[in-house]
């Protein structure tokens, strides 16, 4: 069974860029385009093995939706990457306090987001 991984991000150019770059390295891909619809569908497809997420979205951001499921117990060891254009220190300390693995500042490089993905689903 490839790993499940759903990419959240309000620009659908990211959204599909990411999931192409992902699908071909053979893993299975869902997308959300905000924090919302991405709740949505964590709580309606079992099995999501990771998370690739932006912060900046309308409806709920990046930051809101990972501390929600930080606060589940279903959802708090799945692995999380964020992906933003927010690269200031500050950003960076919020969203690993909020629980993400890691974060990545946009654009990202599709070898080193690749290794990261791979490193996290071990
Ligand atoms: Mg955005």
């Amino acid at each position: 069974m490839p790993k499940h991984i759903l990419v959240v991000d309000d620009s659908k150019t990211v959204r599909n860029l990411i999931a192409f770059i992902i699908k071909k390295e053979g893993f299975h891909v869902t997308t959300a385009e905000d924090g919302l619809d991405a709740l949505e569908k964590l709580y309606s497809i079992a099995g999501i093995d990771m998370i690739i997420s932006d912060v900046n979205m309308p409806r709920m951001d990046g930051f809101t939706f990972i501390k929600n499921l930080r606060e589940q117990e279903i959802f708090r060891d799945t692995p999380i990457i964020i992906l933003s254009t927010e690269g200031q220190e500050k950003d960076i300390q919020e969203g690993l306090g909020l629980g993400a693995n890691l974060y990545m500042v946009k654009p990202a490089q599709p070898d080193k987001l690749l290794q990261n993905v791979k490193m996290l689903l071990g």
